[in-house]
C-alpha cells in the first residue's frame, strides 16, 4: 500500500468512525503474509478460479435464462442481475435486490451504496475481484419496492444454488430484508446484527446494515466496521 492508499484508507476508516486505527496491530501486521487473509496481499497474484465452480455458476445463469418466473419479468427490469466476483471466494456479500443503476448496467451494487460497500470491502484489505456480490432477487422491483414474498419464492433457490457452488466460508448479509430471507426469520436486524449464525453446512452468516441505510444514517458505519472486523477474523482464523 503506498502513501495516497494509505492517506485514503485512513481516511475512510475515520469516515466509519473507526478511532486509533494506526494504533491497532492488527492493522499494522497487514501485509507481513503472515496468518492474513489469502487476498490480502497488495501484490499478490491473479486470482486463480476453479473451472467448476466458474463453470457452475454459468450454468445456474444459464438456467434463469430470460426469467419469467415471477412477475416482475412485466414491470419493467431491464435485464437480470445475476451476481458478480470470484467463484471460489470466502466471502459474499448478498443484497436485497437491484436498484437503478444496477438494473441498467446488469451488476449489482454499482450505484451509491454500492460505491460505498466497495470501500466496506476495501477497508478490510479485500478488493470487489475477491469477494463475490448477488442479491436475493435478481430484478429490479418497480420503484425499489420491496421484493414480495411470491418473487423471493421463486428467486432464492437460485442464489442457494450460487451460495453452495461458491461454498464461502462467510456470507455478509446487507440489511433487514437479506438477512431474514437468508435466516428465514422475521426478527429486526436491530436483533439480528452484532451475532454470527451457522449456514448451509459451513458458513458463517453475518448480518449487517444495508449501505443504502449508511447513506442515510451515517453513525452506523461504527457498527458495520464491528460487523466487518469479526468477518475479517473469520477468515484470518480459516485461513
Ligand atoms: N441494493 C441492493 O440490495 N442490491 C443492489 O444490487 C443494489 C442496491
Amino acid at each position: 500500500m503506498d502513501r495516497d492508499q494509505l492517506v485514503e484508507h485512513l481516511k475512510f476508516a475515520g469516515e466509519l468512525g473507526v478511532a486509533g486505527i494506526s494504533r491497532d496491530p492488527t492493522w499494522r501486521r497487514r501485509g507481513t503474509g503472515a496468518g492474513e487473509p489469502p487476498h490480502a496481499a497488495p501484490d499478490a497474484a491473479p486470482i486463480a478460479f476453479s473451472r467448476n465452480a466458474a463453470e457452475a455458476l454459468t450454468a445456474i445463469r444459464a438456467d434463469i435464462g430470460d426469467c419469467t418466473r415471477c412477475k416482475l419479468h412485466t414491470l419493467g427490469r431491464t435485464q437480470i442481475v445475476f451476481g458478480v466476483g470470484n467463484p471460489n471466494a470466502d466471502l459474499m456479500f448478498v443484497g436485497e435486490a437491484p436498484g437503478g443503476d444496477e438494473d441498467i448496467q446488469g451488476i449489482p451494487f454499482v450505484g451509491r451504496a454500492g460505491q460505498l460497500l466497495t470501500k466496506i470491502i476495501e477497508a478490510i484489505g479485500l478488493s470487489r475481484d475477491d469477494v463475490y456480490i448477488a442479491n436475493v432477487i435478481k430484478c429490479r422491483p418497480p420503484q425499489n419496492r420491496n421484493p414480495e414474498p411470491d418473487e423471493v419464492e421463486s428467486c432464492e433457490p437460485f442464489l442457494f444454488r450460487q451460495i453452495d457452488t461458491i461454498e464461502p466460508k462467510v456470507i455478509v448479509a446487507l440489511g433487514k430484508f437479506a438477512a431474514q430471507a437468508l435466516l428465514r426469520t422475521d426478527a429486526p436486524i436491530s436483533r439480528l446484527r452484532g451475532r454470527v449464525f451457522e449456514y448451509r453446512g459451513g458458513a458463517k452468516l453475518i448480518p449487517t446494515f444495508h449501505p443504502a441505510y449508511l447513506l442515510r444514517n451515517p453513525a452506523s458505519k461504527r457498527e458495520v466496521w464491528e460487523d466487518m472486523k469479526v468477518v475479517r477474523n473469520l477468515l484470518k482464523s480459516d485461513a
